[in-house]
């Protein structure tokens, strides 16, 4: 059993007029096993979430704790964070020129376990998760991300989570930009994990479509640098409907009479 504690969580960005507080008191607990979908408009700060639970150096923890399975992630570095088992699907992926995918999911992989994985079952591993996220097996020899479609970027992405089998795997917009038939098969990826493993899952979305492929135990409503609200799933069929604006007039007024 793993757990993710966020405790009022305050994280500002410097920016040319100085630092700018962009999350403002953020709790959530995560438990293996859960699925929570994070929810809420852009600009609300939900990538900020994210790159500050995987320790961007951008995005500066000025109040509150973060910590796995009581023990402080904000104290340790980038590649303790993912050797402890969080995971990151970053919303933009980025390119890392003159390293294969073959290389750098190994590298990854031995990095993570602390020894190389066995050539023989990686090899077979590598190219039955391919073959499930219906990527081509010439994909292994082009360097990560460059030149990749949106949705192959998508699909690395979980291609990653499931050869590295996270405790705790945050995914920030895995549904932008991909077509009904690659969101699907990314969406299997992502159950696959769920049902052979016990992950904990954040799933950052600004749409509810993706929840219809991956069913979350909680959702969470993300405004302004906060979670406003917080329920079942019944929640994201209560947004697909209504919107976020109920939130952002609400925010508005707070803010005015602050
Ligand atoms: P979301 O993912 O919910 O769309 P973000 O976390 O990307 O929101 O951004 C939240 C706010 O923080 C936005 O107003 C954005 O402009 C600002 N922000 C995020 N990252 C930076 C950065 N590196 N520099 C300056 N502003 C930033
Ligand atoms: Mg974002």
């Amino acid at each position: 059993m793993t757990t993710l504690e966020i405790r009022d969580l305050h994280v500002s960005v410097e920016t040319e007029d100085g630092a700018k507080e962009i999350l403002r008191g953020v709790d959530l607990t995560i438990n293996s096993g859960e699925t929570h979908a994070i929810m809420g408009p852009n600009g609300s700060g939900k990538s900020t979430l994210a790159y500050s639970i995987a320790g961007h150096p951008k995005y500066k923890v000025t109040g509150g704790t973060v910590t796995l399975d009581g023990e402080d992630v904000l104290a340790m570095k980038v590649d303790e964070r993912a050797r402890a088992g969080l995971f990151l699907a970053m919303q933009y992926p980025v390119e890392v020129p003159g390293v294969t995918v073959s290389n750098f999911l190994r590298t990854a992989k031995t990095a993570i376990d602390g020894e190389a994985p066995k050539l023989r079952t990686w090899v077979k591993d590598v190219r039955s998760v391919m073959d499930g996220l219906r990527i081509d097996p010439a994909f292994a020899d082009r360097n990560v991300n460059e030149g990749f479609s949106g949705g192959e970027k998508k699909r690395h992405e979980i291609l990653q989570m499931e050869l590295l089998k996270p405790r705790i795997a945050i995914l920030d917009e895995t549904d932008s930009g991909l077509d009904v038939d690659a969101l699907k098969v990314v969406s299997e990826g992502v159950n696959r994990v769920k049902s052979t493993s016990d992950v904990g899952v954040m799933l950052i979305t600004h749409y509810t479509r993706i929840l219809r492929y991956i069913r979350p135990d909680f959702v969470h409503v993300f405004v302004d640098g906060r979670i406003v609200e917080e329920g079942g799933p019944e929640l994201a069929d209560r947004l697909e409907d209504e919107g976020y604006d109920r939130f952002l007039s609400a925010a508005t007024a707070t803010t005015t009479t602050a």
